[in-house]
């Protein structure tokens, strides 16, 4: 079965001695979870001393961004082997508010998607769409052309560790979480999209994550529907205890 992954997304916060601060505090609250993946992606500058933190717990270190090339004339970028080799296991990739403020393209995903795999690292590929697109009865078509073009060109090993995260843009920070039975529409459209490139049998192994508003009153609801297998929580993973009731929900939903 798809093991749940529950991510926190610290963005644009928390400094060196703040990520170590929350870091210690989390791995006390979630010491004896076993069943969840547990992942916190730190801005660049707190990677090297959040790994320390991590050393020998249950929580696995993300970055928020990362470059295709492996080096060179690339000013201000980090790459996938720079990301490994300062204890990354995973990246996300194609976050809603890098496509918005910094001109993230999918294709610009895709090449992010494939240098990650190359390095061993485990790309969160980000897709949803906007309350616009969602009124104007595009969602289907948003989430499979961010989807289909950023899984383009991975073999079915690399697409089964890979995750993919529906996160509407209009549920993120805003408060506002998708329904359950909203999350479990998109989120069995996108395994019906892998299984037709794929198999069945691929699809069923991908593990597809809800992000948008996830907090510990709906984390629950959320978990239970059966095509959600973790969550991507921004917001309520910058406190320790709102992190933690969400890591537990998911420790109980499966
Ligand atoms: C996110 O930024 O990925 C996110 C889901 O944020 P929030 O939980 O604050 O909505």
């Amino acid at each position: 079965m798809r093991t749940p992954i529950i991510a926190g997304n610290w963005k644009l916060n928390k400094t060196i001695h703040e990520a170590v601060a929350l870091i210690a505090s989390l791995r006390c609250m979630v010491d004896g979870v076993s069943n969840v993946e547990i992942v916190v992606a730190p801005v660049f500058t707190a990677l090297a001393t959040s790994a320390e933190a991590l050393a020998g717990g249950n929580i696995r270190l993300a970055a928020q961004d990362v470059f295709w090339e492996d080096n060179g004339a690339f000013t201000g970028e980090v790459s996938p082997r720079m990301l490994k080799d300062v204890g990354c296991d995973y990246v996300i990739i194609g976050h809603s508010e890098r496509r918005q403020y910094f001109g993230e393209t999918n294709e610009n995903v895709n090449c992010k998607v494939k240098a990650s795999h190359a390095h061993g690292l485990i790309p969160i590929i980000c897709t949803g769409e906007s309350l616009e697109q969602r009124e104007a009865g595009r969602t289907e078509a948003v989430v499979k052309d961010h989807l289909l073009n950023g899984i383009a060109g991975l073999s079915a090993a690399q697409i089964i560790s890979t995750v993919i995260a529906y996160e509407p843009v209009w549920a993120i920070g805003t408060g506002r979480n998708a329904t359950p039975d909203q999350a479990q529409e998109v989120h069995a459209l996108i395994r019906s999209l892998i299984s037709d490139i794929y198999s069945d049998d691929v699809a069923l192994k991908v593990r597809i994550q809800y992000g948008g508003s996830v907090k510990p009153d709906n984390a629950g609801a959320l978990l239970a529907q059966p095509d959600v297998d973790g969550a991507l929580v921004g917001t309520a993973s910058w406190d320790a205890e709102s992190f933690a009731q969400i890591i537990k929900a998911a420790d109980n939903a499966f």
